[in-house]
């Protein structure tokens, strides 16, 4: 099959012929119908996930068609158009026997714990665990940004930051997870905050239904939070994963106000400063978010159906697995969400 391929952490990306992979006993192989391009993604050919080793196949965002079939898979067959969460569970141990896969114990992620979907095919485990049909209709390029940051910004605001109608939530970060969140946020009837450095995310923020949008370069961006909401937010998400907006996320907050730590932190990303004299004073709850099970899908595919959410909007870009290595690359300098649907 073809491939992207990086031999070296932050070395050249090259598309290249590599063996096709085979299912596990539980596991499927998917034909790679469309694969969205992730911050997680950069941090991954950057080296910053111990998990990855090279040579490696990005790619972790994908949804298309069952290509084969483990001899223990009970509920999926060739032919079946699916989309996974980036975190497939194992549905064995204690916290997927809570209902929470998004934090197996023996997780694995395509794309990190083993070759992703940058690539005509990916194997995936415990399908029937996490395999999520696709609703008639949806176009693979949609579903593709379902998998990891729409279901990821998803579940933050309402499943972690329990965001209720009429309460402010202020997001500080724009990319793809952001603008899901603020999509998320509108549908809840939450009044949204969008933060960020970049004037084109904040516009498609805008256009998404935040009521106001904060340049995240210029002055104190708390204190502007604090005061377009009347003294802070309910709830307040850093959807980037940066020092600065970790912080600037927690002082943004009203008393009593719900942080939701969704951007992943990584090494390099340096070390955020939390200020614990405002959590205690102000009865603040830091929660951190990480994905979202398989099982938790249903309520999100049925809001968009209903036509109350669009995660179509998030694609700006079609591209051909030739010119995914350029996007990776280059990743979260263009708003929006580019995704592979030519492979
Ligand atoms: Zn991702
Ligand atoms: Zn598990």
């Amino acid at each position: 099959m073809r491939a992207l391929v990086f031999e070296e952490f932050g070395g050249p990306l090259a598309v290249r012929s590599v063996p096709d992979p085979v299912p596990d006993r539980d596991g499927v192989v998917v034909r790679v119908g469309a694969s969205g391009i992730c911050r997680s993604d950069w941090h991954a050919w950057s080296g910053h996930d111990p998990d990855v080793v090279v040579p490696h196949v990005p790619g972790h965002e994908l949804a298309g068609t069952v290509a084969a079939v483990g001899s223990g898979v009970r509920t999926w067959a060739v032919g079946d158009r699916v989309t996974v969460p980036f975190v497939c569970a194992c549905g064995r141990c204690g916290p997927c026997r809570d209902g929470a896969g998004q934090v197996c114990a023996h997780q694995t992620q395509p794309g990190f714990t083993h070759w992703g979907s940058l690539a005509e095919f990916v194997a995936l485990d415990a399908a029937d665990v996490n395999l999520v049909a696709l609703p008639e209709g949806m176009p693979v390029a949609t579903a593709a940004s379902l998998g990891c940051r729409f279901a990821t910004a998803f579940r933050a605001v309402t499943g972690v930051g329990r965001v209720r109608p009429g309460e402010w939530v202020a997001v500080h970060g724009c990319g793809g997870v952001g603008l899901s969140a603020v999509q998320v946020a509108v549908a809840a009837g939450a009044r949204v905050v969008a933060v960020d450095v970049a004037p084109g995310a904040l516009e498609l923020a805008r256009a998404f239904g935040a009521e106001h949008l904060v340049d995240g370069s210029a002055g104190d961006v708390p204190a502007a939070v604090r005061d377009l909401t009347g003294g802070g937010a309910h709830v307040s998400l850093d959807a980037l994963g940066a020092a600065v907006t970790c912080t600037g996320s927690i002082r943004s907050l009203r008393p009593r106000g719900r942080h939701v730590q969704v951007g992943l932190l990584p090494p390099g990303a340096g070390r955020p400063e939390i200020p614990m004299e405002l959590v205690v004073a102000g009865e603040l709850a830091l929660l951190g978010s990480h994905g979202m099970a398989a099982a938790d899908y249903p309520a999100m595919l049925s809001l968009i159906d209903a036509g109350r959410l669009h995660p179509e909007l998030l694609v700006t870009r079609e591209l051909g697995l030739a010119d995914a290595g350029d996007a990776l690359v280059a990743v979260g300098r263009t708003p929006g969400i580019a995704v592979v649907t030519a492979f």
